[in-house]
């Protein structure tokens, strides 16, 4: 692991507590998740369930997640052998690649990408062949897929695909199109998908969620990720899962009894009647949230950056080239003392010198899973930076 040192969300969360900044940073709400939620783990608490549960998760909670699959994309699960519980989709993620790339093989990663896939693809051994998603030609700050970037990462050695959308940090929300170029490479190279889908529900203006899973051909060759932490907004529980057929299920949690064995013992049960909330409670939570990203967008504007328009996540990435700053990692180390503000750069998700890098280098992600009066403050504060 050497040259990994502390997460960039983790260094700025400290940057924010260390100057009294606002945190725009790490993905974390600031609002708790349903009451219900809550109610239901103190009340497992009370009652009891508060010894290892199931290695593979409480039978109540695989239930939920194949109905949950089956209620939201028509995919059909059996909870026993195709639901496997983890701690948060990180630990899905890790298991994952874990169980199915090593030495000598290669995983595609699109890039920018969340930091831990290149730490866990290091752990396993294998290689990482990145392939970047690019600002769309046509001006919208879109970052699209680049169908013959991600053909020339693929090799006779790709085992894996590691995908993730809606996307982190550039809040794309992949097409069926866009899918559909990865699930024809997957199939032509016989490598598995592993889909980090964690922002399944968080999505915006209309824009549709489709998981890789059900493209023609794919649930076979699928390891779908999710978790209750954006869903319902309960980062700190880490409860996560993965999907797919049996055999791959089954590679995931043979390696997830060597992480963690188990976990999450009283929020297993609470997360499992949550998910049957129903779709009203998720086109809630997303409206709610495209209402923040508008007034964090227009925020950011009138300070001066210029932004594209996140069509899921809870994340918009923002360029300060306008403001005259070149260098987000930098803008980003400056921020608290500029304006009381701090994100995270973007070049943070990107391999150095990857295809990804330099378009990355200046951009800055904020995010707004945060109150109305977080976002207004960050948003005037922001606007210090405006020359004058
Ligand atoms: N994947 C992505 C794309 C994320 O943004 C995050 C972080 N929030 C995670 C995985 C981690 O999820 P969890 O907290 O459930 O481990
Ligand atoms: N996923 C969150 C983000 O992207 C943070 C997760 C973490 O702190 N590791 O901001």
């Amino acid at each position: 692991m050497r040259g990994f040192g502390p997460t960039v969300f983790a260094e700025m969360t400290a940057l924010a507590q260390r100057t009294g900044a606002v945190n725009l940073g790490q993905g974390f709400p600031d609002t708790d998740g349903p009451a219900s939620l809550l109610a239901d783990a103190a009340e497992a608490i009370r009652t009891g369930h508060n010894q290892y549960p199931p290695g593979a998760g409480v039978p109540a909670l695989l239930e939920a997640v194949a109905r949950h699959q089956r209620r939201c994309y028509g995919l059909e699960l059996d909870p026993a052998s195709q639901v496997l519980v983890t701690a948060g989709a990180t630990e899905g993620v890790a298991a994952a690649v874990l169980a199915l790339a090593g030495p000598g093989d290669e995983v595609v990663v699109l890039e920018p990408a969340y930091d831990s896939y290149a730490a866990v693809v290091a752990l396993s051994g294998a290689r990482q062949r990145s392939a970047a998603l690019r600002p769309a030609a046509d001006g919208s700050g879109r970052f699209a897929l680049d169908g013959a970037a991600l053909r020339a990462a693929f090799s006779p050695r790709t085992r894996v695909v590691l995908l993730n959308s809606p996307h982190n940090p550039t809040g794309t929300v992949l097409t069926v199109e866009e899918l559909q170029l990865v699930a024809d490479l997957a199939l032509e190279h016989d490598a598995v998908v592993v889909t980090d889908e964690v922002y399944e529900h968080l999505v915006f203006d209309g824009a549709r969620h489709v998981p890789i899973a059900t493209l023609p051909g794919m649930a076979e060759r699928t390891l779908t990720i999710s978790s209750a932490g954006k869903t319902f907004s309960v980062t700190g529980w880490k409860i996560g899962w993965v999907t797919g057929p049996a055999e791959l299920v089954s590679a995931a949690r043979t390696v997830k009894q060597f992480l963690t064995y188990s976990g999450g013992a009283p929020f297993q049960p609470a997360v499992a009647r949550a998910l049957d909330l129903g779709d009203d409670f998720h086109r809630e939570l997303a409206a709610d949230l495209q209402r923040r990203r508008d007034l964090l967008r227009e925020g950011l504007s009138a300070a001066g950056f210029a932004t594209g328009t996140p069509e899921g996540t809870y994340f918009v990435v923002a360029d300060p080239r306008p403001l005259g700053f070149e260098d987000g990692t930098e803008l980003c180390r400056a921020l608290p003392q500029l304006a009381g503000v701090v994100g995270v750069p973007v070049s943070a998700f990107c391999t150095p010198d990857g295809p990804a890098a330099a378009a990355a280098r200046p951009l800055v992600r904020f995010t707004f899973c945060k109150s109305d009066a977080v976002l207004h403050e960050a948003c005037e504060r922001l606007r210090a930076l405006r020359p004058r």
